[in-house]
């Protein structure tokens, strides 16, 4: 394969291959899916037009991002106004800048954090452990993988991939606990017990933010668990980071918005916990942050914008594409070298992070279109994934064998003798190779690598079709005489 110097290609065949033959991963994938897909089907089958309110997010997703620079000032101005500090983030390293600044100019050597995708995407932990300061996870899920040294699997549900037993095994090597895989109850109270006592130290919370409210500059999070209220509430400093796409310029529009996100990620009408920041605490308020800092992060987005791929940027990170996802629910999210996985990740990543080192993504799809169907954007991933496929021909980054071999292939079928008389010779050489309706070639010769190519039939279809045709026209004269 040619591929640019200095770039790091992510081998996804490698990492795909291994998970496909881990039997606990295959076990906690299937049943977590499972169960999402379920009562995300339920929860939708609830509402009176389900149909009509995709429809609507559709097109308040589309008309938000045709405007976004516009909606972002106004965002920007209404959040100054309750008190926030906004601030721009170009990149990733801006991004870890910004929030390490912060941390310094407060003395902080602990943060507390909740579940956030952003600041997966710009490494935003190992850049406070290099700045001497220590993140702690506090969204159950993000903890444990935390605990295991691992990045998140899903994007809502980060441990996905471990069972119970794996989690039990890991609190009692790590934490010196002697759990067995049945008493979740008992891991989750452990689990409180050591996060209290870090909210309670913490002088900085993170966060991320599911949607932003241009007209009000507001930040709403949506957990299931408490821990997002302690991040956004305990510290007296809370930093919220936030992809610029994530935004809504009303709150009728963000009420669609959260109502569609519960349905499609774990079918409830709506998280447990909705919180809704709109700059930091009043004098009259019991409780709340002194300081309110939100990170808006471009990182790629802005660049996608009033192209063919700006409809990625309509994505509301509900997960039900991975849920449905064939090749997701084989491989889970680590096969995916990204924070995104999934039909989202397969798109996002490349966008984000180079088509070249993240060659493999697109073709990491079945094309089947079930991601299509439930997602509540209605984003069209199969179109962008076949995008994506032709722009890696485009800019020659599909290996050289694969471009040879499709050309010839063109060649060849746009000439129907020749590409008759070479089944013919096929159907002849291959004998010694056909086992079972596959052909079994040695491994450097095989064009497909990890996939058995089928044998040619005995009979083309022509062939059949042929004498099928013959058939008809005898039994047609038959029954004419
Ligand atoms: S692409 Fe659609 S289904 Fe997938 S995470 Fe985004 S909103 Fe959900």
């Amino acid at each position: 394969m040619t591929h640019t110097p200095n770039v790091t290609f992510y081998d996804f065949r490698k990492s795909a291959a291994k998970a496909v033959n881990d039997p606990n991963l295959q076990r906690a994938v299937d049943g977590a899916t499972l169960r999402f897909r379920t009562h995300r089907a339920e929860a939708l089958a609830e509402l009176p037009d389900s149909d009509a309110l995709r429809d609507h997010l559709k097109a308040i997703r589309a008309a938000t991002l045709a405007c976004l620079a516009d909606h972002l000032e106004t965002f920007e101005r209404n959040a100054q106004a309750a008190g926030a500090h906004v601030h721009w983030a170009r990149d990733a390293a801006d991004a870890q800048r910004i929030v390490v600044e912060i941390a310094q100019q407060h003395d902080a050597d602990l943060v507390v954090k909740s579940k956030s995708m952003a600041t997966e995407e710009i490494h935003l932990n190992d850049a406070l452990l290099a700045a001497g300061i220590e993140p702690v996870e506090t969204d159950l899920g993000e903890w444990i993988i935390q605990l295991a040294g691992e990045p998140p699997s899903h994007i809502i549900g980060p441990a996905l991939h471990k069972t119970r037993q794996q989690v039990a095994e890991l609190f009692n090597r790590k934490l010196g606990t002697n759990f067995t895989g049945d008493d979740i109850p008992g891991m989750t109270e452990q689990a409180r017990r050591v996060l209290r006592e870090k909210f309670l130290s913490a002088s900085i919370g993170i966060s991320g933010v599911n949607v932003a409210v241009a007209e009000t500059g507001s930040i709403v999070l949506v957990t299931n668990e408490g821990n997002g209220r302690m991040v956004t509430s305990a510290p007296p400093v809370h930093i919220a980071v936030m992809g610029l796409e994530k935004l809504a310029p009303t709150w009728d529009d963000a009420a669609v918005w959260l109502s569609l996100l519960g349905r499609s990620a774990t079918g409830q009408p709506l998280s447990i916990y909705t919180a809704t920041i709109t700059g930091p605490a009043q004098a009259d308020d019991p409780d709340g942050p002194q300081e309110v800092h939100i990170v808006l992060l471009d990182n790629g987005r802005s660049a996608l914008l009033g192209g063919k791929y700006e409809e990625i940027l309509q994505c509301i990170r509900c997960g039900a594409c991975l849920n449905i996802c064939p090749v997701y629910q084989e491989v889970s999210g680590h096969a995916y070298g990204s924070p995104y996985s999934g039909p989202i990740g397969a798109v996002i990543t490349p966008l984000l992070f180079g088509l070249e080192e993240y060659e493999a993504l697109p073709h990491a799809s079945s094309l089947c279109g079930a991601c299509l169907d439930v997602c509540p954007a209605r984003i069209d991933l199969p179109r962008m994934l076949l995008e994506l496929r032709a722009d890696e021909v485009e800019q020659r980054i599909i290996p050289r064998q694969e471009r040879l071999l499709e050309g010839s292939a063109a060649w060849v079928l746009g000439r129907p003798r020749l590409f008759r008389f070479l089944t013919g010779l096929g159907r002849f050489f291959q004998r010694p190779l056909a086992r079972n309706g596959s052909l079994r070639l040695p491994r450097g010769l095989n064009p497909a690598r990890d996939r058995q190519l089928p044998a040619l039939a005995p009979r083309s279809f022509r062939e059949l079709w042929d004498d099928g045709l013959s058939a008809n026209d005898a039994t047609s004269e038959e029954e004419g005489t």
